[in-house]
């Protein structure tokens, strides 16, 4: 694996591969990386040329200063990761290679109603940071695939509204991976390195919940549903900023199963200091 830290060193290197016909994969991260990050480098190294990482703790989509702070860093695991997994190229730049002009916003990206619901309601800003990152990454990469996991589900729909407005390069396709699980269900995050044995204890209620959605879909009203659903991870502990059943294409809330033709079940949900995230396709 070759380590870049400097974007122009990055920019030369995959320009002569290009001359050569590689087709790229990249998988953007902010590190601590575990099994489901892999698993995006998994895909990639099956059907691409050439693996492109990239690992940046990204300033300008954390609204909450103590999560910027606290967000873990394993970067000597991190690198032996991706070299296991056989990753060809890590980018691993400085907060003043990527935002060399500081960290002000140098164009608002128009998210829609993505903005304004579920993540981008509870988090404000979170992903205008995130569009201006991976717009710089994918300036710089160019790749053909950019890989995404489902576990941020509503980032993918984000990122292909970003990407559907990008000019001056050809647009990468976006492929999204499924949400690797520990054994118990719990989705893998970063995050979960902060939890405390008792909290990790409790933390796979939250797949529970979602796991109970499901299985409960076409039996019960949704309300109901969704009633019982956060009465079980509040009992649990968990303080959620919401719990809900939408039209997988558009985020919206439904009323009833046949009311969208796919489905989605998202939730986030604080337990004490540390948010988590998790989402279930129900139809
Ligand atoms: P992060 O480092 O949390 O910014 O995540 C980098 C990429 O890995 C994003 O596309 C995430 O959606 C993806 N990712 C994070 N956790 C998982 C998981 N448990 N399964 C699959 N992909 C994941």
């Amino acid at each position: 694996m070759i380590l870049f830290k400097r974007a122009n060193d990055l920019r030369q290197w995959l320009e002569k591969a290009k001359q050569n016909g590689l087709k790229s994969g990249f998988i953007p991260t902010m590190g601590a990386l575990h099994a489901g990050h892999i698993s995006l480098i998994n895909q990639s190294k099956k059907s691409d040329d050439l693996t492109v990482a990239s690992i940046f703790v990204n300033p300008t989509q954390f609204n909450n200063a103590a999560d910027l702070e606290k967000y873990p860093k394993t970067i000597e695991a991190d690198i032996r990761q991706l070299e296991t997994a056989g990753c060809d190229i890590l980018f691993l730049p400085s907060v003043a290679e990527m935002y060399p002009d500081g960290l002000q916003a140098d164009k608002k990206y128009n998210l829609g109603m993505l903005e304004t619901v579920l993540e981008g309601k509870f988090r404000p800003g979170h992903y205008q940071g995130v569009c201006m990152i991976v717009d710089k990454f994918l300036q710089l990469v160019q790749p053909h695939y950019l890989y995404l996991g489902q576990k941020d589900f509503q980032q993918c729909m984000v990122l292909q509204k970003m990407i559907d407005q990008l000019t001056g390069i050809d647009k990468p396709v976006i492929r999204i991976c499924p949400t690797a699980r520990e054994k118990d269900g719990l989705a893998m995050s970063s995050r979960n390195m902060r939890l405390t044995t008792d909290e990790r204890k409790t933390a796979p209620k939250l797949f529970q919940m979602l796991t109970f959605i499901k299985e409960n879909f076409t039996a019960k009203p949704l309300p109901e549903l969704l009633t019982e659903a956060q009465k079980m991870i509040t009992d649990a502990g968990f303080k959620p900023d919401y719990i809900t059943i939408a039209d997988y294409e558009t985020l919206t809330p439904i009323q009833k199963p046949n009311d969208c033709k796919h489905s989605i079940a998202l939730v986030a949900a604080y337990l004490h200091e540390i948010r988590l995230i998790d989402n279930l396709i129900l139809s």
